[in-house]
């Protein structure tokens, strides 16, 4: 043997891929560094066969037929790929690389080629396929609107109740870098984007005002939104996006699911709303009060401001009650709630009725001196409602209103200020009534 022989078994021995030779008929004479960890069968079984008398499949008639033409025309041909079930009846995957042969003369005497077990490499492909695949199925077969992105944002499944619920056809979608055209008017990232890009909290809450790790699914992400532009008045969803990973824990995409919570939220607004307002003047009722000058009264402390409280009261309603009737005490009492709604101006301004023919108004942000531009403008509101009450001086019904307003550094918690509206209400109808009336400035 030549070193240079030497050298060229040695590395064959070393190669994960092996040597053969054939003769001018195709038959194998031949191999090199082949063991049977390599070839999964005896190199008895090949020698003297033509490969294509073997009992060799896994390619197309047609392709078969053109690798036996190209060795007929003795020309080379590359990665021929063919199983064959080897020992221990285990299906092994080849593929070869073969060179024609020429002796001196120039004349065709074989040929001589590569060859590498390639199980591994298919059976890790077939079984990423058959993953997918069950993704597919799962997807496409849920009722939960469902879709997938892959690592390059790009949608790979888009599931039929996922159409129904964004009116976005997955034929559209599908590819496409823009599932968000299913939900917003222009570009943005969706939950299943920021868990793709591995966002930070900060980032994400950019985009929603509220969200959470999921309890339920690891490294999942969820919020609830509100999307105008969907169905006819807007959609309310719960979506949780949690990433996909391969066996190497890499991220490959993200899978988001989306609940319809509409009905649910309008229902829940619906009750709110029903536990909050008067049921007779339909205006905040004393619940809603409760909580409103709480909340206002940490605000104004944290803001260093202040926070006038209105408490209302109508004047010589009994009487009234007792010459026109109850129905008709109720009627005004609705009137004089709308006058008073109509006198807010601020968002955070708030009326609420406090009692049977008593009101309560709280105004944040607003001091004593603006507290009584209000109480004016409620005074004359009243008036130019004109309600008949003949047991008034002026023959219309009037209210008298007490006012309190706390800076936000005296340290008087929310009762001391109604105790103190309730005072100067009390002065203002021992003076006369259809009037208003601070309390003394409160010395921190
Ligand atoms: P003052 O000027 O001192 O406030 O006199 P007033 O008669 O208004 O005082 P009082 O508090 O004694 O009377 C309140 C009356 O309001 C008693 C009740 O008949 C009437 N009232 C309370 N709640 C309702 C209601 O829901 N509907 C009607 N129609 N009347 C109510
Ligand atoms: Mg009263
Ligand atoms: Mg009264």
């Amino acid at each position: 043997m030549t070193p240079e022989d030497r050298a060229f078994r040695d590395f064959a021995e070393l190669s994960s891929d092996w040597f053969w030779e054939q003769d001018a008929e195709f038959r194998f004479s031949r191999f090199f560094g082949v063991s049977p960890e390599k070839l999964y069968r005896a190199q008895s079984d090949f020698i003297g066969r033509r490969r294509w008398d073997m009992p060799i499949a896994g390619f197309t008639a047609e392709q078969l037929a053109e690798h036996i033409a190209t060795c007929e025309r003795h020309e080379p041909f590359r990665d021929f790929e063919y199983t064959a079930t080897g020992l221990g009846g285990v299906l092994q995957y080849y593929s070869v690389s073969g060179m024609p042969m020429f002796n001196g003369l120039g004349e065709f005497s074989g040929y001589h080629g590569v060859a590498r077990n390639i199980s591994n490499l298919r059976l890790a492909e077939l079984a990423l396929k058959e993953s997918v695949r069950q993704l597919s199925q799962l997807v496409d077969g849920s009722p939960v609107p469902t879709f997938v992105i892959d690592a390059e944002h790009k949608v790979t499944h888009w599931n039929r109740a996922c159409e129904r619920l964004t009116g976005l056809c997955r034929n559209d979608v599908l590819g496409q870098t823009y599932a968000w055209k299913a939900f917003y008017s222009e570009p943005r990232p969706l939950m299943a984007d920021h868990v793709v890009s591995g966002a930070e909290e900060a980032v994400i809450a950019e985009h929603y005002q509220t969200f959470s790790r999921s309890a339920l699914i690891s490294d999942a992400v969820e919020a609830e939104a509100f999307f105008p532009n969907m169905g006819e008045s807007g959609r309310w969803l719960f979506f949780t996006a949690a990433p996909l990973r391969d066996s190497e824990s890499r991220l490959t995409g993200a899978i988001e699911t989306l609940e319809d919570i509409t009905e649910q939220r309008t229902a829940q607004a619906a009750l709110e709303k029903l536990a909050s307002r008067d049921g007779l003047t339909g205006i905040a009722n004393r619940r809603c009060f409760d909580e409103k000058i709480s909340l206002e009264w940490k605000r104004t402390r944290r803001d260093s401001q202040c926070l006038s409280l209105l408490i209302l009261d109508i004047d010589h309603f009994k009487i009234y009650n007792d010459t026109y009737g109850h129905p008709a005490g109720d009627r005004c009492l609705r009137q004089i709630a709308g006058a008073l709604e109509s006198v807010l101006f601020r968002p955070s301004d708030m009326v609420a009725r406090y009692g049977g023919e008593e009101f309560a108004m709280i105004l944040p942000g607003s001091n004593r001196e603006g507290a009584a531009v209000v109480a004016r403008r409620i005074l004359d509101r009243v008036a130019e409602l004109t309600i008949p009450h003949s047991g008034e001086a002026g023959g219309h019904v009037t209210l008298s209103i007490g006012i309190a307003t706390a800076q936000a550094q005296t340290g008087m918690t929310p009762d001391g200020l109604i105790s103190s509206a309730d005072k100067a209400l009390y002065r203002a109808k021992e003076g006369g009534r259809n009037r208003f009336i601070a309390d003394h400035p409160q010395v921190g």
